[in-house]
């Protein structure tokens, strides 16, 4: 089949790649010209594994890029809407980029003249799809949704840093359709896929999404809630959660608690889902304590920090680990964002380092010291703090030598200190 893409982010990129190892012929559309030149050159906008072999193999032969909307609908059956779905200043779901994307494929539309399927994955409020994009595609297109295009919601639920994979290795494919025409549209485009297909209405496609990441966010703020009691109580909370975790119906994953969830994904979407329960007079009040307890949580680790250097003006401090997550260099809603925030407001003087997210960080903190690796931040520091669970801070042992004072805030349970050769002064954030 021939598929277009609206926007090659994240979500964009990975499904275009994707789309064309399953063997559609594949357009990106993008307004940001420089993605389009990357794409169109085999370069990957952004990491993720995997990502720039499956370009380097397809671009100019079943995958190009444009910025050309005309181009882009006359030559595909369907088009997704991959674009950014930001929170605006009140948390609420900020739709312009949705609606922008939305009007400018219903203009190309207008100038078709056979069926053509709009797809929205970008993750969107409850019904998005049939009361914002539909209109405006019909406004723009002067046709009409049903019969002379269709119109469908597909989520997107890929882990970043495994994006390919889980796009290739989907647990579940959803597709809410307007009608039957347009989730079989759809649908055969995963067909390669061994994975049934959830059929559904669009708002409900669009709630599972939100249910899903709202479910995630719920069980690590949870963990943290449980883990800071834990603390208090002396008790291993990794131990409790083990045990705890062996039980079916709760399972063991995203149990490990820590300094919080960042991403693109969580926070704004509990945030989306409280804004558009609070729209219709529901009061959501287990998903507001879920976003109260992660951002009080990274927090804790300067108190935990300030209990051993109680002055920190002028003090060094090696923050180890800026992106959101391991495997990414996505920065996004990253918890070491509002920890350097503060120590900064505390005078710290302050060394980074992350393997990949450097680049992304010296934009929004360009003034502290970013190095090259994790020794290099902990020479002659006050204190060092694990912000994000690279595989390779679990290694550190000898380099925790070169710090002036060996105090360690571990955010994401890495350290093991009875098995390090040197002796350091270790807290763990819940443990
Ligand atoms: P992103 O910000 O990385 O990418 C969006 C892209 O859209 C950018 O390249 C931008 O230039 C482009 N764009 C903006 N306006 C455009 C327009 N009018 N026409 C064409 N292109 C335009 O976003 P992302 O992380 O890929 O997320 C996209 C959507 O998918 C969001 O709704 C997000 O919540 C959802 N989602 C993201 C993930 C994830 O892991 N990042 C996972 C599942 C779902």
């Amino acid at each position: 089949m021939k598929v277009s893409i609206i926007g090659s982010g994240y979500v964009g990129s990975v499904s275009a790649a994707c789309f064309a190892d399953l063997g559609h012929e594949v357009i990106c559309i993008d307004i940001d010209e420089e993605k389009v030149k990357q794409i169109n050159a085999g370069i990957a906008p952004i990491w993720e594994e995997g990502l720039d072999d499956l370009l380097a193999k397809y671009t100019q032969k079943s995958l190009i890029a444009t910025s050309d909307y005309d181009y882009a609908v006359q030559n595909s059956d369907a088009s997704f809407i991959c674009v950014g779905t930001p929170s605006d200043e009140f948390g609420n779901i900020d739709l312009s980029i949705v609606k922008a994307a939305s009007a400018s494929l219903g203009r190309a539309i207008a100038k078709k003249d056979h069926y053509h399927v709009v797809v929205v994955k970008s993750t969107v409020v409850p019904e998005t799809t049939e009361k914002v994009v539909l209109p405006i595609v019909e406004e723009y297109s002067g046709k009409k949704a049903g019969k002379d295009f269709g119109i469908a919601m597909n989520p997107e639920f890929l882990r970043e840093g495994k994006a390919v994979y889980d796009f290739m290795n989907p647990d579940k494919i959803v597709v809410g359709a307007i009608d039957e025409r347009s989730g079989f549209v759809v649908s055969e485009l995963y067909r390669e896929l061994d994975c049934e297909v959830t059929h559904t209405n669009p708002r409900t496609a669009e709630m599972i999404k939100y249910v899903n990441n709202s479910f995630l966010a719920t069980k690590i703020s949870f963990a943290n809630e449980v883990g800071n009691i834990c603390k208090q109580l002396g008790i291993d909370t990794y131990e409790v959660m083990d045990a705890v975790g062996t039980d079916f119906r709760i399972e063991r994953q995203f149990l490990n608690s820590g300094a919080g969830f960042g991403g693109s994904c969580f926070p704004k979407d509990v945030k989306a889902i409280i804004g558009k329960a609070k729209d219709i007079g529901y009061e959501p009040q287990l998903l507001r304590s879920v976003v109260e307890v992660n951002d009080r949580q990274p927090l804790k680790m300067i108190e935990l920090l300030q209990e051993k250097v109680t002055k920190l003006k002028g003090k060094r401090i090696a923050v180890l680990g800026l992106a959101f997550k391991n495997d990414t260099d996505d920065i996004r809603e990253s918890r070491s964002i509002p920890v350097i925030a503060e120590l900064q407001r505390l005078g710290a003087d302050i060394a980074a380092y992350d393997p990949m997210a450097e680049e992304h960080m010296k934009k929004l903190f360009p003034e502290i010291t970013y190095c090259k690796n994790s020794s290099e931040a902990l020479l002659e520091a006050d204190g060092c703090l694990i912000m994000t669970e690279w595989s390779e801070f679990r290694e550190l042992d000898k380099e925790f030598n070169v710090m002036a004072n060996r105090i360690v805030i571990d955010g994401r349970h890495m350290i093991k200190p009875e098995r390090l050769s040197v002796e350091i002064d270790y807290s763990g954030i819940c443990w």
